[in-house]
């Protein structure tokens, strides 16, 4: 929709609403005004002011601040007041600068991560503690591109369970058989995943209901 096309919905809008501002004059807005509504809601109704920066993609608070002629300061000042008040209550050490060690050390986590089929999820600086054996461990965030990957181990691990059997090899059959649950549920999340991504969702047009005698958005 044209912002011209927006300004003109939204005069007559109000303009039928018959809203006034404070010196009595028609109100007039403009589509940004919806930005400061929005964030001063947000705030107001408990959203710590730099997660409201976050949201409002401004670059510093002191820009989400400019808002200030539509929200009290003492929201600002109380969540100061609040981080001040948790951070005396933590070990100094968490809040000094990582060393170059540290920082690599972390980056790296991320790149060891990496998996044949998919991505390992466990948190930073945890050790693996499902002996590598990914296949079963729901850790194991799969990536569909790798699918044609997982069916290969998948009818390995068929041949492999077959042979087992026809060898006597009764001891493997059980595990085997656990690793080929644990591919066949990890295709499944596969497929599930390229189903949601294949998937379009009409949200449909916004309207308007009636709730409580007064206008609402739906
Ligand atoms: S077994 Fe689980 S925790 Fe260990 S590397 Fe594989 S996915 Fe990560």
């Amino acid at each position: 929709m044209h912002p011209t096309c927006l300004l003109k919905y939204l005069g007559q809008a109000l303009a039928s609403a018959g809203l006034t501002d404070a010196s009595g004059e028609p109100l007039t807005m403009q589509p940004h005004d919806f930005r400061r509504i929005f964030i001063t809601d947000a705030v107001m109704n408990g959203m710590p002011p730099h997660i409201a920066q976050l949201v409002a993609g401004h670059r510093v608070i002191d820009t989400t601040m400019g808002y200030l002629a539509v929200y009290p300061r003492e929201v600002i000042e109380a969540h100061r007041a609040f981080i001040a008040r948790r951070r005396v209550t933590r070990p100094g050490e968490e809040y000094r600068t990582p060393t170059d060690e540290e920082w690599d050390s972390f980056l790296g986590h991320f790149e060891r991560r990496k998996l044949s089929i998919g991505t390992c999820d466990r948190a930073f600086s945890t050790p693996c503690t499902h002996e590598h054996a990914c296949l079963r461990c729901a850790m194991l965030r799969p990536d569909p591109a790798e699918r044609p990957r997982l069916v290969e181990i998948r009818d390995n691990l068929i041949d492999r369970i077959a042979e087992a059997k026809r060898e006597g090899w009764l001891g493997e059959v059980e595990g085997l058989e656990t690793s080929l649950a644990g591919a066949e549920d990890k295709l499944a999340q596969m497929d599930a995943a390229t189903a949601r991504t294949a998937t379009a969702v009409d949200l449909g047009m916004p309207g308007f209901t009636q709730i409580a005698g007064r206008a609402s958005d739906t």
